[in-house]
C-alpha cells in the first residue's frame, strides 16, 4: 500500500504558509462588509418622526440623520492576504464546476473563510479599485483539504 509519511504534509504546509507570510507574495486584500442598521434618530412612517433620544432632534419633514430612508448604511474594512490568479491555467482544479468568463481565482487560508464569505465585496488595493464579489462556493484544497480555500470572484 502506498503511504505518504506525515512529515511531507507538514513540509507542504510550511511552504504554502510561508507564501502568505511573505509580504511580497499574496495580495493585500481589503474585505469590505456592508451593514444596514435602523436609523437611531427617526421612526419611519409616511414622513419621518423624531425618535425620542435620537442625536439630531427635528420637528417636521425628513429626518436629517438618515435623509428619510430610516436606515444607516455603514461599511467595515478588514485587510487580509490572498493570492490571486487571473490566468486560468494556473488555477487549482475545483471539480467540474462551470467557470464563468472574467472570473479570478483567489486562494486563502481556511482561518479567513468566514471573513471572505461575509464580505460584501473585496478590493485588491493597490492593484485596482475594482469591487470583486464571490462567484463560487469555497473549495478546500491541499493535502487533507484543511488549511486552504480556493474561491472564484468576479467584478
Ligand atoms: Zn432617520
Amino acid at each position: 500500500m502506498f503511504r505518504i509519511p506525515n512529515g511531507i504534509f507538514e513540509q507542504y504546509y510550511e511552504v504554502v504558509d510561508s507564501l502568505y507570510e511573505n509580504e511580497n507574495i499574496g495580495d493585500t486584500t481589503n474585505l469590505i462588509t456592508s451593514s444596514r442598521t435602523q436609523c437611531p434618530n427617526c421612526i419611519h412612517g409616511a414622513t419621518s418622526v423624531y425618535k425620542t433620544g435620537g442625536p439630531i432632534p427635528f420637528q417636521l419633514g425628513v429626518c436629517p440623520y438618515c435623509g428619510g430612508s430610516n436606515y444607516i448604511n455603514s461599511e467595515t474594512t478588514e485587510v487580509i492576504k490572498l493570492r490571486t490568479y487571473t490566468d486560468k491555467r494556473k488555477w487549482i482544479k475545483v471539480g467540474n464546476a462551470d467557470i464563468p468568463d472574467g472570473s479570478v481565482q483567489i486562494l486563502g487560508r481556511i482561518t479567513d473563510l468566514t471573513k471572505v464569505m461575509q464580505a460584501s465585496y473585496m478590493i485588491f488595493f493597490p492593484l485596482s479599485d475594482w469591487k470583486y464579489k464571490l462567484d463560487s462556493d469555497p473549495f478546500p484544497y491541499g493535502f487533507g483539504k484543511k488549511n486552504f480555500i480556493a474561491y472564484c470572484i468576479k467584478v
